[in-house]
């Protein structure tokens, strides 16, 4: 007779889950639907790649998720906290402390160092980041003999590294990555996703990253391909050459 059972913790919340989740844009006289309902729950301290077409809502599921964009109906949890409730100074707030963002075009800002755009949201009221962890966040990107350059001295590759590293430095629960590499080229884009993916396994945080690739997918734990508004496909370790097969299927049946 065993009572583990009954002694079990609940199961955690997931990372990220979005209940019919739509989020339409005006466009003239009508409006364009670029989320149908979107019903989908990421795993914590998993790697999701997210794919589809140009133009498939993408950027708009990670916005949505990330509290940069709010949906039009539906509801978007965070580590069980409802996005979708919280307003102005508590969204952002919450969005500083628990998520961070990793873009194409890196923001980072031109005038301050590489340390002190990796300090950046403790300027902006995050919790201070111990030096040990500082120095820490910038050895895993490679970049310890950077920190008092400025963004201009760098190369995208570094610049993105930077990106990362600011992203990671207050280690948020949720990570989240559009096309980061869309801007670099394919070695050095090899390579900063590798930062990535080791530096977010290596602090347990959750990943989710929209990519083009099939080789970056492929080292994921799921792929989820949107198309036509909604999730079309839902694949768990995936191998590159079955992504391509889903890839070509989606944009045959469009
Ligand atoms: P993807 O990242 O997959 O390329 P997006 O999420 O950027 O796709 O865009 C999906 C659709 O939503 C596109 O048709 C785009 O024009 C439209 N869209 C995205 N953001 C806006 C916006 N702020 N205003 C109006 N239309 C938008
Ligand atoms: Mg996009």
């Amino acid at each position: 007779m065993s009572f583990t059972a009954s002694y079990a913790p609940p199961p955690a919340p997931a990372a990220v889950r979005f209940t019919g989740v739509r989020k339409s844009f005006p466009d003239g006289d009508h409006v364009v639907d670029v989320l149908r309902g979107i019903d989908v729950s990421i795993a914590q301290g998993s790697f999701t790649a997210i794919m589809g077409a140009s133009g498939s809502g993408k950027s708009t599921f990670l916005n949505c998720a990330a509290g940069l964009d709010t949906p039009s109906g539906g509801s978007v949890l965070v580590g069980g906290q409802d996005l979708t409730a919280l307003r102005g100074d508590a969204l952002t707030a919450f969005r500083r402390d628990h998520l961070g963002f990793v873009f194409q075009s890196y923001n980072l800002l031109p005038h301050l160092t590489v340390a002190e755009n990796i300090l950046l949201p403790t300027l902006l009221g995050a919790p201070p980041i111990p030096a040990a962890w500082q120095r820490e966040v910038l050895a895993l990107v490679g970049l310890s003999d950077k920190a008092q350059r400025l963004p201009g001295e760098l190369s995208g590759g570094q610049a993105q590294r930077v990106a990362i590293a600011r992203a990671l430095a207050t280690k948020p629960a949720v990570v989240f990555a559009d096309e980061p590499t869309g801007a670099l080229d394919p070695h050095t884009a090899a390579h900063v996703l590798d930062v990535l993916r080791r530096t977010a396994a290596q602090v347990g945080q959750t990943l989710v990253l929209v990519t083009h690739d099939a080789s970056v997918a492929a080292s994921a734990d799921r792929v989820l391909f949107l198309s036509g508004g909604v999730i079309a496909s839902d694949l768990h370790r995936p191998d590159a050459a079955h992504i391509n097969q889903r890839l070509s299927h989606l944009s045959e049946v469009r």
